[in-house]
C-alpha cells in the first residue's frame, strides 16, 4: 500500500473554539488508506433484504451483532417479510430472541413494525428517512444504516465506534452523535461517504478500541493527533 504524507494542520483547518480537525488532504488519505485495506467494508448484521436489515438493526440497540445474529439465524430461516412476523406473534418473537438485551420492547417493537409496513408501505421498507423514523423503533442510527445498506444512500451512522474513532482522529469533533454525523457529511469526499461508516466502525472495533487503541499497529498513526498513542504490548 501506497502511503502519502498529507500536509500538517494548519491554522485554516482550526475550528472556531477547540482542536483543529484534520485538514481535507489527510481525511482524504484515511479514506485511501481504508479503502486499499478494504474496498468493499460489509456490515456484520446478518440479513436477507431490506426488512430482515431493519428488523436486525431494531434489534442491535445495545447489543453486540454477534449476538443479534445467533438469535436472527433461526428467525429469519422462517421470518422474512412484515406478514410472516405479524403471523409469528409477539409471544413467540419475544421467545427466540430473549438472548438480547431489551428484547421485550425489541419483541414489541418489530410487531408493530412490522404492522405499520402493511399498513401504510404495502409491506415494503420505506427508502427515506421521515418514513423510516416513524417506525416503533427506528431512530436516526437504525434509519441511516438502512438507508445506507438497503439503499445505496451515502448516510453517515454514528454508533459508539464510529463516535470515538471520529473524535480520535479528528475527522469530526463533537459532543452527540449529531454533531459528529453532520461533521463526517461536511469532510469524507463524496467517493468514500456509501462506505465511510462502515470503515469507521471496523476500524473502531478491531483497532481504534475504546479503552486500549492499538495505535502501534494502526495504518493511520502518522495522520492521527489521538496522544499518546500506546505501544506494542511486547515493546
Ligand atoms: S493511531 Fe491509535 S488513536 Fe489514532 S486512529 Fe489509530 S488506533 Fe486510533
Amino acid at each position: 500500500m501506497t502511503q502519502t504524507k498529507p500536509k500538517k494542520t494548519t491554522a485554516k483547518s482550526r475550528t472556531k473554539k477547540g482542536p483543529a480537525l484534520l485538514p481535507p488532504a489527510a481525511v482524504k488519505e484515511v479514506f485511501a488508506r481504508m479503502h486499499a485495506i478494504e474496498p468493499e467494508p460489509k456490515g456484520e448484521l446478518e440479513h436477507v433484504n431490506p426488512f430482515t436489515l431493519l428488523v436486525a438493526v431494531v434489534l442491535s440497540a445495545q447489543a453486540t451483532d454477534a449476538g443479534v445474529n445467533k438469535a436472527t439465524r433461526p428467525l429469519f430461516a422462517m421470518v422474512t417479510t412484515p406478514q410472516q412476523m405479524v403471523d409469528l406473534g409477539e409471544d413467540r418473537l419475544r421467545e427466540i430472541i430473549k438472548t438480547i438485551g431489551l428484547f421485550r420492547t425489541k419483541a414489541k417493537n418489530v410487531i408493530a413494525l412490522s404492522q405499520q409496513l402493511l399498513r401504510d408501505h404495502q409491506g415494503e421498507v420505506p427508502a427515506d428517512r421521515d418514513a423510516l423514523e416513524k417506525l416503533p423503533g427506528v431512530g436516526r442510527k437504525t434509519a441511516n444504516v438502512v438507508m445506507n445498506m438497503a439503499f445505496g444512500q451515502p448516510t453517515m451512522a454514528v454508533d459508539t465506534h464510529v463516535f470515538r474513532v471520529s473524535n480520535r482522529l479528528h475527522l469530526a469533533i463533537g459532543k452527540t452523535p449529531l454533531a459528529i454525523e453532520q461533521g463526517l457529511e461536511k469532510v469524507i469526499p463524496a467517493e468514500y461517504a456509501l462506505h465511510a461508516h462502515h470503515w469507521l466502525i471496523l476500524h473502531g472495533r478491531y483497532l481504534c478500541k475504546a479503552r486500549s487503541p492499538e495505535c502501534w499497529r494502526c495504518p493511520l498513526t502518522d495522520l492521527c493527533p489521538f496522544e499518546p498513542k500506546t505501544q506494542s504490548k511486547s515493546a
